[in-house]
């Protein structure tokens, strides 16, 4: 028997002038995201915006339905919508800021469970190299996360198919 450990790591601004300027550019653009989605259910917005290996920039917000399951997380729709329009071209980074119309959000939120397994298809997809995630409430604190292995220590993969 072997006790073995995976560390995690991220980086948290409580001042969010203090993130880098092309971090806080995508927050604001994630911000953007906000005004694409449709809530009505949850009044719950979630704004998405990654920045591309060519520089550009696609934001997204996430898509709800009367039929719950149907619903779409913003990140899933931005990185759908990248490997779409921009195919072979890498995921630098995703910035993800959430705001719920019924209370301020004052901190972030880290993407669910699926979204997780996305983002660690997708690196594997530009072989391995990590995306940078910038999370933010509505205002606040922003935390930085190095790869989705600080979020998803043991993602499923092609491996075992
Ligand atoms: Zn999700």
């Amino acid at each position: 028997m072997e006790r073995k450990q995976k560390a995690i790591e991220w980086i948290r601004y409580d001042d969010p002038d203090e993130v880098p300027p092309p971090w806080r550019h995508l927050l604001e653009e994630a911000g953007r995201g906000w005004n694409k989605a449709w809530a009505p259910y949850s009044q719950f917005l979630v704004g998405a915006a990654v920045l591309l290996d060519n520089g550009i920039v696609l934001s997204a917000g996430n898509q709800e339905n009367a039929a719950y399951p149907m619903c779409l997380c913003a990140e899933r729709t931005v990185l759908a919508t990248a490997a779409s329009q921009y195919p072979g071209t890498a995921v630098r980074a995703l910035a993800i800021r959430v705001k719920n119309l019924r209370k301020k959000l004052t901190e972030p939120a880290t993407p669910c469970g699926a979204c997780r397994q996305v983002l660690y298809e997708t690196e594997l997809r530009q072989d391995g190299k990590p995306i940078t995630l910038i999370l933010q409430g509505e205002e606040g604190p922003v935390v930085v996360i190095e790869g989705i292995a600080h979020l998803l220590p043991f993602g499923f993969d092609h491996s075992a198919l």
